[in-house]
């Protein structure tokens, strides 16, 4: 047995920055648990590092732009770019009501612009077809891109080396809880297995035995895995996808859902390139079709999110099936510099989405020693700063200084005015 102050479950980008977030406030007994810190499979290292605070809702851009503004003064360690989010629409409802949030936005110096249609090329020369579809676009110029795994090993490395332990190849497996008549329940421990036989050479574990157990979320006990109680004064759940697994233990109905998303990663021969086109300083562009894409070292990254994807742990990846009939026609459609582009490579990853798209964060309900903050669909690594200060400062003093996160707590799904909601998109 083994105790500690305060247990984080998930050493995903949120999970480390609060780690270092408290530890920064003096807090002591910081351990960390994941079953694997490279997280090949966590959505942190999946995703398409992108970073705005062009939302919709009062508390996602205000912790966005204060997640931003901490990028931008590390910049170079983090590779943040402020190359901006161009946004085209072909649908006149759409854009009206993009202008609309604009206003908003605009209120916390976003500097959003508006451009009509003939304006589109003028700015990204890029665009150069089927402009007669389009009806405007905005654009965002403090929005940008980084590197996220880059972001996620600064909270790391800081919060070691203010002694926070992270202990890698560890499934949470188990929960004990205690109730007594009238008062709020209590995490007492938490039960972890040690899978560390599944590690190969190098350290890390094998991809297939990763793969089945954040799949069936279970350990194979062929694989002899050695168990460990970990007693907690406090316990956070920032397990981003895998959260409603740990939720149900605690008889908490989770209400988020594991999606797959794709990206690909596009060739495009720079001789190919209509005249004035330069893709290595594009921003993101998102298409009125709903593909993503910006520049990605000497390829181009690019996502869309197929309609209608079920819901489930599914990391299978659809490869040149999925660039074929998702991303090629909508690449050459708007863009003549992609006509001849070809499919390098690709994968799939988890968004934690939730009934309104928007994360989860707060003390849980009926427990006086349990935390979360998770399911940020497509924006946790865009509100990493943000909610690891906020969710320290409540960990630590019982209220949130900063960026209030108050409206993201989970009882707002019982009220559908109190939903926060946003577009689900990148
Ligand atoms: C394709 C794609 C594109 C995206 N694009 C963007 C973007 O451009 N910008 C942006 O801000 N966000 C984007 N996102 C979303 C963003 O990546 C996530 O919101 C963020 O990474 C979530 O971080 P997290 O720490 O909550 O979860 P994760 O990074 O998934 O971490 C959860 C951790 O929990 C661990 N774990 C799970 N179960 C257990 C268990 N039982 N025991 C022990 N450990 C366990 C996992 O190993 C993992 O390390 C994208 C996501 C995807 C999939």
């Amino acid at each position: 047995m083994s105790g500690v102050d305060v247990l984080i479950l998930g050493g995903g980008i949120v999970g480390s920055s609060i780690a270092w977030a408290l530890a920064a406030r003096g807090v002591s007994g910081i351990r960390v648990v994941d079953l694997d810190l490279a997280g090949v499979y966590a959505s942190s290292e999946l995703n398409a590092g992108g970073a705005r605070a062009t939302w919709w809702q009062p508390v996602n851009i205000e912790s966005c732009l204060q997640t931003l503004e901490f990028f931008r003064a590390n910049n170079e360690e983090f590779g943040f770019r402020e190359t901006g989010y161009l946004w085209l629409y072909d649908d006149e409802t759409l854009f009206a009501q993009a202008l609309r949030k604009r206003e908003l936005q605009n209120r916390f110096g976003l500097e959003v612009e508006a451009l009509d249609v003939a304006e589109i090329p003028e700015r990204m020369p890029l665009i150069d077809r089927s402009l007669d579809e389009l009806v405007g676009a905005t654009f965002s110029p403090r929005d940008g891109l980084l590197n996220p795994n880059a972001v996620r090993g600064w909270y790391r490395k800081h919060a070691e080396a203010l002694g926070v332990e992270f202990w890698n190849h560890h499934f949470v497996a188990g929960v004990e809880t205690v109730r007594s008549a009238g008062s709020a329940g209590l995490v007492r421990r938490v039960d972890a297995v040690s899978v560390l036989e599944l590690s190969h050479g190098r350290g890390g574990i094998d991809e297939y035995a990763l793969r089945d157990i954040l799949t069936t979320h279970n350990v194979p006990p062929e694989s002899a895995p050695t168990a460990c109680r970990i007693e907690c004064a406090t316990v956070v759940n920032c397990l981003g996808a895998w959260s409603p697994i740990f939720s149900a233990k605690v008889g908490v109905a989770d209400v988020t859902e594991p999606v797959r998303r794709q990206i690909s990663l596009v060739d495009v021969h720079a001789e190919d390139c209509a005249p004035g086109v330069e893709l290595d300083s594009l921003g993101m562009i998102v298409d009125a079709s709903g593909l993503y894409l910006h520049a990605e070292g000497a390829h181009i990254l690019a996502g869309y999110s197929t309609p209608g994807e079920v819901s489930g742990y599914d990391f299978g990846y659809d490869g040149q099936a999925f660039f074929e009939s998702e991303l090629w026609p909508r690449l050459a459609h708007r863009a003549s510099s992609f006509e001849r582009c070809g499919h390098v490579r690709g994968w799939a990853g988890l968004y934690a989405v939730t009934p309104d798209c928007s994360g989860i964060a707060d003390r849980v309900e009926g427990f006086a020693n349990l935390f979360e903050a998770h399911s940020f669909t497509g924006r946790g690594v865009m509100q990493s700063y943000a909610v690891g200060q906020s969710m320290a400062s409540l960990i630590a003093t019982g209220r949130y200084e900063g960026v209030d996160l108050s409206p993201l707590n989970r009882s707002r799904f019982g009220d559908r005015a109190k939903w926060v909601e946003e577009e689900l998109h990148i």
